[in-house]
C-alpha cells in the first residue's frame, strides 16, 4: 500500500516519469546480462588460482556476517525504513568526553564498531563505549521493552541528549556504518560475489533473502526524513538507505547482486517457502519493480546522483534490467538515451566536462577521477548493450589522465578538496582505467601501469580478461615516462617542474586552474614543492568538516600560497593561463597569469616559478609573484608542516590573544562586517616584525629536512607571523606557523614578492642572500651565495620592458639566473624570455622565438600544419583575441606537428541561423560542471560537424544562448544528417599563432676586456 502511495506522489512530483511506470505484473529480465556465461566461467577459473587465494578468503570473510546467519535471522536483522541512520555521532564534535580529538586519532568517521558489540560505538581516544544501554534487546522487543536508564548515555535509536541539549547519535551511527553499510549492503554483495566465484548455491540463497526483504522496505526508505547528516536532523537531502551520492553504490550493488544470483533463483524451494511466508509471490518481479526500477526513477529524477556516479549507476541498471518492454517500466533503450543525451549528459560531459588532458571537472584530483571511473564504467556497460561509444581518442586520455597527474612518479598534486594528509597524497592509480586503456586502445602506458597497480582483490571479479603475455609484451614495448619529467597540463591547468640535482629528485607545481567547480579552492596560482616522496610546501586539502572553517580558511585564498588584494580572497575560481614555460637542463620555469580571477580588480596577477639546479647537489625554488591593482597586497607563505620554525627579525608588536581580525576575535569567530571571507580570524596571536633587506625564515628538522626561505624586500613593510590550525585529521600538525608579507600604500599598487626556497637534508647550501633592487616595483633580484663561494645572481622582471638594477645592470629579460665563479667570473646563465641583459660582468641577448602560424588543422588526428619548425616536447601558448591556451607538441613531422592532447575542447548542439546570422545553441553552453562556466568563448574557434570548416567566435550571448562568428556559418549544420547538428569548440584553428618561450643556457661568454 505504502509502495503504491509513494509511486503516486512520485507521479505528482515528476509528471515526466508517469509514462514510464510499469503497467503489468510480470518480470522483464530473462537471463544474466551483467556477467556473460563466458565471463562467469573465466572468473570461476580465476577463483581457484593460488594467487587469488587471499583475495578470495577476504571476500568470504566479508560475506560471512550474512552467510553464517539463519534465513529468519537475516530477515529480522534488516530494519524497517524508519530506524534512523546517522553519518556522524555529532557533527564536528562526535565524542561527549574527548570532543574533536577523536578526528585527530580516528579520521573523519572515527568510531570503532564490531559485530560483538551490536549497536555500540567505541571512542578511539578513551576507548569508552556508547550508549550505556542494550539497544539490541530493546529493538528486538519491538521497542516495547523498558529502556535501561541506570547509566548515563541512554540511546533509544534517536540519540542521547546531553545537559546542554546537544544530541549524540550513537546507535544511528552504528546503524548507518556497521549495520547497513558493512553487514547488510557489503555483506550481501560479497555473498552474491561468492556465488559468482564458486557457484555455491548457499551464497545465492542468502543474498536472495536480503534482496527479498529489501523489496518490502526499500520504497519507504527516505534519507531526507530518516537520517542525521552533516549536523542536520532530519537530513533534508535526498537518498534512500544512504545519502544520494552513496546510494549509487547501494543500488548498483543490488543490481549486480541480482544479476549474479539470477540463475540460482529458480529451483530454490526453501527460498520460495520463506518469501511466501513473508508475502512475496514473485521475487523477480518485486526485485525488478520495487528495487531496480524504483532506483532507475530515482536516478532519472536526480534523487540518486552526484560526482557523475549516476553514469555508472544507470548504465548498470540498464544492463541488468535488460528491459525491452515499456509495460515493465523504463526500458533499457530509454535509459541509454537518457544517459547519452538526456539529463545523464554523458556526451555533453565527455566533450565539455573532461578537459583536453582527460581529467574530470571537479578541480580536486580524487573527485575529478571519479568522473573518469564512472564514464568508463558506463562505456563498458553500454558496449555490452551494443552501444559502442568508445571511438574518440579522448577516451584514452580519460583512461590515462588521473595517473598522469603525478609528481615524482609517486604523489598526486594536492589541490582542492583532495585526499592524503599534509605530507602528500599517493598517485592515483586505478586498474579499471588501465584495463579500459588496454582493452580499447592497446595502450602501452596503461599496460605498464596495470601490471604495477593491479591487485588480486580487484582483478578477481573483473569482467575483462586480458591475455597475460600480451600485456607484458605491450608494457615492455614502450617504456612509460619517469620522473623527473617537467611538463605542462594545459587542459587541467597545472605546470609541473621536475629535476634531479644529483642529491634529490625534486618537483614543484604551479596551479593556474581548472574551470570553476565546487570541490576547487580559491587557490589560483598556488604552488607546491615535493621531494623524498612527500610534500614540503603543503596544501590543507579536504576540510575536516564543511562549514565556515572550510569556507573561510581551508578552501580560501589566505591558506594557500597566494596574494590577497585589499585584504580580499580571490572572489572567483576562474581559470588562469600559462604565459611562459622553459625546460632547460639546469632550470625549469613556468609562469601563469590569473588576473581574471579578480573580476577587474587586478590588471596583473601572475606567478613565475622556477626550479634551479645550483650545481652543488642542491636546488633553489625561486618564486616571483607580480601583482597590479588595489592598494594593499598580502603574500601568504607557510613552510614545512612539522619541526621548529624561527625568524630572527626585530619584533615590533605582539598580540597575545585573539587573531589578526582583532584581539577580541577568537580563532574561526566571524569578525562581523562582512569580513569573514578575508580569513584574518584564522591567524592566531599575530606577531609583527620589522622586515629586513632579505627576510630569512627557517624551518628545522621535519623528518630531518630543513627549509630556508629568503624573501628580498621589494613590496612589503610588515612581516606578520601567526599560528594557524590545519584540519583536525590524522597526519596533520596541531598548528602551523603562517607568514604574511604585507605591503600597502598607493592606489593601483604594483608589487613583486620574491622568495628563494631551499629544502635539504642537513645544512642549507646557501650562506647568504642579498637583495638587488631595481627602478621598477615589478622587477628585482638577489645574489645567492653558495657554500662553495660561488654565487647565483637572479633577476626577475615582470614589466615587459627594460629596467635598471641597483647593481648597475639593465635588462628587459623576464628571468636570468647567472652563476658567478671565483673573482666574480660568470660561468653560465640560464635565460628565459627574450631581451638583452647588460651588466658590468657580462652582456648577452636572447632573440624572440618566431611565432608559428597554423596553416591547417586536422582535428581528428590532433595535428597541425605549420609555417615553421616545431620541436618535440615544446610547450607553446596561443593567444587569440584574449583567449589563451597552452599545448605541447608530442611529435614533430615535416612542416607540422601533433599534440599531446586532442584539439577539441567542447561540443554543443548548435545550428547556423542564416537570417539572424548567428549560431543558435540547442543545449546549455556553460552552467555548472563543465569547462565553459565562465562562458569566455570569444577568440575560440568553432569547428563544423565534419571538422572541415572553422570560424572564430566573436561573441556569445549567454541569455539568448547563441554565438556570433567571423564570416559565413553555413557549414554549422547537420552535415551527417543524423537529426542532430553539432559544432565543436577548439582553442586553435587555421591562422592561430603558437609561441614558445625563448630559453637558453649560455655557458660561453666573450672574453672580458
Ligand atoms: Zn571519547
Ligand atoms: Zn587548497
Amino acid at each position: 500500500m505504502t509502495t503504491k502511495l509513494r509511486w503516486r506522489s512520485l507521479v505528482h512530483t515528476a509528471a515526466l516519469l508517469a509514462a514510464l511506470l510499469p503497467t503489468t505484473n510480470a518480470d522483464a529480465k530473462k537471463a544474466n546480462t551483467y556477467y556473460s556465461d563466458a565471463e562467469i566461467a573465466a572468473i570461476r577459473a580465476r577463483a581457484t588460482q593460488p594467487k587469488f587465494l587471499q583475495a578470495f578468503e577476504a571476500l568470504r570473510a566479508k560475506a560471512d556476517p550474512i552467510a553464517s546467519k539463519s534465513d529468519e535471522q537475516i530477515w529480522s536483522m534488516i530494519p524497517d525504513a524508519d530506524l534512523p541512520r546517522a553519518l556522524n555521532v555529532r557533527f564536528g564534535v562526535d565524542c561527549p568526553v574527548h570532543g574533536q580529538e577523536v578526528f585527530k586519532v580516528g579520521g573523519h568517521y572515527p568510531w570503532i564498531m564490531s559485530e560483538d558489540r551490536p549497536f555500540k560505538v567505541q571512542c578511539p581516544v578513551g576507548r569508552e563505549i556508547y550508549p550505556s544501554n542494550d539497544f539490541e534487546s530493546y529493538w528486538k522487543s519491538g521497542q516495547k521493552e523498558k529502556l535501561d536508564t541506570t547509566q548515563k548515555y541512554v540511546d533509544d535509536g534517536h540519540g542521547w541528549v546531553d545537559e546542554k541539549g546537544e544530541r549524540y547519535w550513537f546507535v544511528a551511527y552504528y546503524v548507518f556504518w556497521h549495520h547497513w553499510r558493512l553487514v547488510i549492503l557489503d555483506g550481501s554483495t560479497a555473498g552474491a560475489e561468492m556465488y559468482l566465484l564458486t557457484g555455491d548455491a548457499k551464497y545465492a540463497h542468502k543474498a536472495a533473502i536480503v534482496l527479498a526483504r529489501l523489496t518490502q522496505i526499500y520504497p519507504q526508505m527516505d534519507y531526507k526524513t530518516q537520517a542525521y547528516h552533516s549536523g542536520k536532523w532530519p537530513a533534508g537531502i535526498n537518498g534512500r538507505i544512504l545519502d544520494y551520492i552513496w546510494e549509487n553504490f547501494t543500488v548498483s550493488n543490488f543490481a549486480r547482486a541480482y544479476d549474479i544470483i539470477y540463475p540460482a533463483l529458480d529451483g530454490d524451494d526453501e527460498l520460495l517457502r520463506l518469501i511466501r511466508a513473508h508475502g512475496i509471490t514473485n521475487l523477480k518481479r518485486d526485485v525488478e519493480q520495487n528495487l531496480l526500477q524504483f532506483a532507475v526513477r530515482d536516478v532519472m529524477a536526480k534523487r540518486i546522483w552526484g560526482n557523475k556516479f549516476e553514469l555508472g549507476t544507470l548504465s548498470t541498471l540498464a544492463l541488468v534490467l535488460d528491459n525491452r518492454d515499456p509495460a515493465q517500466g523504463v526500458t533499457t533503450e530509454q535509459m541509454v538515451e537518457w544517459l547519452l543525451r538526456g539529463d545523464g549528459e554523458l556526451e555533453f560531459t565527455f566533450y565539455n566536462g573532461f578537459d583536453r588532458d582527460g581529467m574530470g571537472g571537479e578541480s580536486a584530483p580524487g573527485y575529478s577521477s571519479i568522473w573518469n571511473q564512472r564514464i568508463v564504467d558506463a562505456a563498458e556497460n553500454l558496449t555490452r548493450l551494443g552501444v559502442d561509444i568508445v571511438k574518440d581518442p579522448k577516451w584514452l586520455r580519460i583512461a590515462r589522465a588521473p595517473s598522469e597527474l603525478c609528481l615524482l612518479d609517486k604523489l598526486s598534486p594536492r589541490l582542492g578538496d583532495c585526499e592524503g594528509d599534509i605530507k602528500g597524497a599517493p598517485r592515483l592509480l586505478d586498474p579499471s582505467l588501465f584495463r579500459f586503456g588496454v582493452a580499447h586502445f592497446n595502450d602501452a602506458y596503461c599496460a605498464d601501469l596495470l601490471l604495477k597497480s593491479r591487485k588480486p582483490e580487484d582483478e578477481l571479479l573483473s569482467r575483462q580478461t586480458i591475455d597475460e603475455s600480451r600485456l607484458t609484451e605491450l608494457a615492455s614495448a614502450t617504456p612509460s615516462p619517469k620522473s623527473p619529467q617537467t611538463r605542462n597540463l594545459g587542459g587541467y591547468g597545472l605546470a609541473i617542474l621536475e629535476l634531479d640535482d644529483g642529491a634529490e629528485t625534486r618537483s614543484a607545481s604551479l596551479y593556474y586552474g581548472s574551470s570553476e567547480a565546487s570541490h576547487g579552492h580559491r587557490d589560483r596560482l598556488t604552488m607546491s614543492y615535493h621531494l623524498r616522496g612527500r610534500d614540503v610546501l603543503t596544501e590543507l586539502g579536504y576540510p575536516s568538516h564543511w562549514g565556515p572553517v572550510a569556507d573561510y580558511w581551508v578552501r580560501n585564498t589566505p591558506s594557500h600560497y597566494c596574494v590577497m588584494i585589499d585584504n580580499n580572497a580571490q572572489p572567483t575560481k576562474q581559470t588562469g593561463h600559462l604565459t611562459q614555460f622553459a625546460d632547460l637542463r639546469g632550470l625549469k620555469l613556468a609562469e601563469a597569469q590569473a588576473k581574471d580571477v579578480w573580476g577587474g580588480a587586478a590588471q596583473d596577477y601572475r606567478r613565475m616559478l622556477a626550479l634551479l639546479d645550483t650545481e652543488e647537489k642542491s636546488s633553489l625554488l625561486i618564486d616571483a609573484f607580480f601583482t597590479e591593482g588595489g592598494s594593499a597586497h598580502d603574500y601568504s607563505f607557510h613552510g614545512l608542516p612539522f619541526g621548529a620554525f624561527s625568524y630572527d627579525g626585530k619584533l615590533v608588536r605582539e598580540q597575545s590573544k585573539g587573531t589578526l581580525a582583532g584581539e577580541e576575535i577568537e580563532f574561526a569567530q566571524d569578525p562581523g562586517g562582512g569580513r569573514a571571507s578575508q580569513g584574518h580570524q584564522f591567524f592566531m596571536r599575530p606577531r609583527w616584525y620589522e622586515p629586513q633587506d632579505v627576510t630569512r625564515l627557517k624551518w628545522r628538522d621535519d623528518d630531518g629536512l630543513n627549509m630556508d626561505g629568503w624573501f628580498p624586500r621589494f613590496a612589503f613593510d610588515e612581516v606578520v607571523v601567526a599560528d594557524t590550525k590545519p584540519p583536525v585529521k590524522p597526519g596533520y600538525p596541531e598548528s602551523m606557523p603562517y607568514v604574511l608579507l604585507r605591503g600597502k600604500g598607493e592606489a593601483n599598487r604594483q608589487s613583486l614578492f620574491m622568495g628563494i626556497i631551499a629544502v635539504d637534508h642537513g645544512a642549507s647550501p646557501v650562506t647568504k642572500a642579498e637583495r638587488i633592487e631595481s627602478d621598477s616595483p615589478k622587477a628585482g633580484g638577489a645574489v645567492v651565495t653558495m657554500k662553495s663561494g660561488r654565487a647565483w645572481r637572479l633577476y626577475v622582471n615582470g614589466t615587459g620592458r627594460r629596467v635598471h638594477y641597483r647593481d648597475g645592470s639593465a635588462s628587459d629579460i623576464p628571468f636570468v639566473a647567472m652563476l658567478m665563479g671565483d673573482a666574480s667570473r660568470q660561468l653560465k646563465a640560464h635565460v628565459v624570455g627574450s631581451g638583452r641583459y647588460e651588466g658590468s660582468l657580462a652582456s648577452f641577448e636572447l632573440p624572440p622565438e618566431k611565432a608559428l602560424t597554423v596553416q591547417s588543422v586536422d582535428y581528428a588526428a590532433g595535428r597541425v600544419a605549420l609555417d615553421g619548425v616545431a620541436q618535440s616536447g615544446q610547450v607553446v601558448v596561443s593567444s587569440n583575441n584574449n583567449h589563451h591556451a597552452s599545448l605541447t607538441f608530442a611529435s614533430v613531422e615535416q612542416a607540422g606537428a601533433s599534440f599531446s592532447t586532442g584539439l577539441i575542447t567542447g561540443r554543443f548542439l548548435a545550428r547556423w541561423d542564416a537570417q539572424k546570422k548567428h549560431v543558435v545553441a540547442g543545449e546549455r553552453t556553460g552552467g555548472v560542471y563543465n569547462q565553459f562556466v565562465a562562458r569566455s568563448f570569444v577568440g575560440m574557434v568553432m569547428v563544423s560537424e565534419d571538422l572541415r570548416h572553422t570560424a572564430t567566435i566573436t561573441g556569445h550571448d549567454a541569455a539568448a544562448n547563441n554565438f556570433t562568428v567571423d564570416g559565413d556559418g553555413a557549414a554549422f549544420t547537420d552535415i551527417d544528417n543524423d537529426g542532430r547538428s553539432y559544432v565543436f569548440i577548439a582553442d586553435i584553428g587555421p591562422g592561430s599563432t603558437l609561441m614558445a618561450t625563448p630559453a637558453k643556457t649560455i655557458d660561453r661568454f666573450p672574453k672580458e676586456p
